[in-house]
């Protein structure tokens, strides 16, 4: 049987990974796996059932949550005991609550155990904050992307605007220096380079170069001379 590839990226808000994984995800056919759609998820109803403060309650919610991710015409679409909450995971409520959240032992367990066994499934492209260290420390490929905090908002702020929501270069801004703070420091699980992960800036890359860097270290590994 032909081995099963685990591609893990992590980095910090707003460093390409997610255009990355999917774009690798579509050109090799594998799954792709967006775990911050988890805890995005997790937020949202921990929000929406006013229990966003009450961590037993959070973590009890995270133990019962029945969670599905699905990739469809380059979305990650999300249902919550199969309710559809793919738009609403993105609001700003969520940006400002969910690092918060995934500060929570008990709920990262949680997630890991479910990333872990899609994982079992093997040829899958994941992208996260832990998914190099502590998810798939064992993956075939792992890449450690940033970009400059400019360039992160610059692209974050573009993407509000597609949706029409109204906030501000500054206000996008504070909010990835927050998360990238809160995720980079907290005890469980933080952000940082796995020392076996390629690190690179992708700043002044489109992501079409973006793909076309990684591909070439996707080879590289997996020594598929067919990836085109
Ligand atoms: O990747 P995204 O920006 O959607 O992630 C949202 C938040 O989810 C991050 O800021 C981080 O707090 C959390 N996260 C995490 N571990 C992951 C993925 C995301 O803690 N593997």
């Amino acid at each position: 049987m032909l081995k099963k590839i685990i591609i893990a990226i992590d980095g910090p808000a707003g460093s390409g990974k997610s255009t990355a994984a999917k774009n690798i995800a579509q050109k090799l056919g594998f799954t792709y796996l967006d775990t911050g759609a988890m805890y995005r998820a997790i937020t949202f109803l921990a929000l929406r059932n006013g229990i966003a403060e009450d961590i037993s309650a959070i973590i009890d919610m995270a133990r019962r949550i029945n969670l599905k991710l699905r990739f469809e015409n380059g979305i990650t679409r999300v249902f919550v005991n199969d309710e559809e909450v793919t738009g609403q995971i993105r609001s700003s409520e969520v940006n400002a609550k969910v690092s918060d959240i995934s500060k929570i032992p008990e709920v990262r367990a949680e997630l890991v155990k479910i990333q872990k066994k899609l994982g079992d499934e093997g040829n899958i492209v994941a992208e996260g904050r832990d998914v190099t260290t502590v998810v798939f420390p064992n993956a075939d490929l792992k890449v450690f992307l940033t970009a400059t905090i400019d360039v992160r908002t610059k692209r974050r702020l573009r993407e509000f605007q597609e949706k029409n929501f109204s906030i501000t270069y500054d206000e996008v801004k504070e909010n990835l220096e927050k998360r990238d703070k809160i995720d980079s420091g907290r005890e469980v699980s933080p952000l940082r380079k796995a020392e076996d992960a390629i690190e690179f800036d992708n700043s002044a890359l489109t992501p079409e170069q973006d793909l076309d860097y990684l591909l070439v270290k996707i080879k590289d590994v997996l020594n598929k001379s067919d990836i085109k």
